[in-house]
């Protein structure tokens, strides 16, 4: 009899080990399928292409997508357009690609900022807008999208006749903004200092080719939204949708706009190398701190971060089409 027993509770321990080892792949598993599928978040302006990122582009893309953090790596000339293809075509997924001419490289200027949060340096020589070229650039299967292209009156060099310049960059946003409707393309807007003049610009245009722009889904997006509720709604009257990045999160100036826009206007960024997020100010940003924007989004209106990286994913899947 004894010796029954103890085969039985032999069998049992088998059998309660092989149930234990299975509960645990099956909380192994649920794990992944949750975090895979609540916590995906696009970064939908990394400059991965800038020099910045020479020395380890790769891993930095691979940081991000361990986390399943995809990224659209932007273009600001031609040159840093095709790198940001050749890094996206290295990846079957999550890994895409803006081509476009920043208005800063249309004239030779050495760009500086000496700000704690955001300090950079460099010499910008001017490139002439070769539409044809670009226009090539935006056949590529893994470009989603024209930019960075706008206005930056910011930047402009004193020296240079301002008035030229301005109208300079007018003209070749205006160039692009037809490349991105010949090529299917959304947008991405780069505005500094020059909102009313933008917003000229893409009334006219919405005019002239409101046959040809979607109907129910945005053309384009305003990165790096620096303007007020105002000019927000501005936007989004023309069709357009915001974009945030890390300087929500040490500053307040954007937080009641934040509060009270509608769900489906955003999408969110980090804009790497620059503009690194709390908790990590004051050093050089990657996608991977694309998380932190979404929190602090998240934080301010009162939502769950699963929340906040659902509809800001979807929103940036609709607007890219990835
Ligand atoms: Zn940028």
């Amino acid at each position: 009899m004894n010796l029954i027993l103890i085969k039985l509770s032999k069998k049992f321990k088998f059998k309660l080990t092989f149930i234990f080892i299975y509960l645990i792949i099956l909380i192994r598993l649920f794990n992944i399928f949750i975090f895979k599928f609540n916590f995906m978040l696009i970064d939908t302006h990394a400059h991965i292409n800038f020099k910045d990122f020479k020395i380890d582009a790769e891993e930095t893309i691979q940081r991000a997508l361990d986390k399943n953090i995809w990224m659209i790596i932007v273009g600001s000339e031609y040159k840093t357009s095709q790198r940001s293809i050749k890094y996206a075509n290295k990846y079957e997924k999550g890994i895409y690609s803006a081509i476009g001419l920043h208005p800063v490289h249309l004239e030779d200027i050495k760009i500086e900022n000496k700000s704690k949060d955001n300090s950079y340096s460099f010499y910008s020589r001017a490139e002439e807008f070769n539409y044809d070229l670009y226009k090539k650039l935006a056949t590529f299967e893994k470009v989603v999208a024209i930019g960075e292209i706008g206005l930056d009156y910011f930047h402009i060099d004193s020296k240079n006749d301002i008035l030229k310049v301005k109208k300079k960059q007018q003209d070749v946003f205006r160039q692009q903004l037809e490349l991105a409707i010949k090529s299917n393309l959304p947008v991405i807007i780069h505005c500094r200092e020059a909102h009313e003049d933008l917003i000229n610009i893409l009334k006219s245009f919405k005019k002239e080719y409101k046959n040809f722009l979607p109907k129910d889904k945005p053309w384009g997006v305003v990165h790096c939204f620096s303007g007020d509720e105002d000019l927000a709604w501005q936007y989004f009257s023309l069709g357009l949708i915001i974009s945030f990045n890390g300087l929500i999160t040490f500053s307040k100036t954007w937080d009641d706009l934040i509060r009270k826009m509608p769900l489906e206007k955003f999408i969110i960024e980090t804009d790497c190398p620059y503009l690194t997020p709390e908790p990590y100010r004051g050093k050089r940003n990657e996608p991977l701190f694309v998380q932190y924007v979404a929190n602090r989004i998240a934080e301010i209106k009162k939502l769950d971060i699963k929340k906040i990286a659902e509809v800001s994913t979807n929103n940036a899947r609709n607007l890219f089409n990835v």
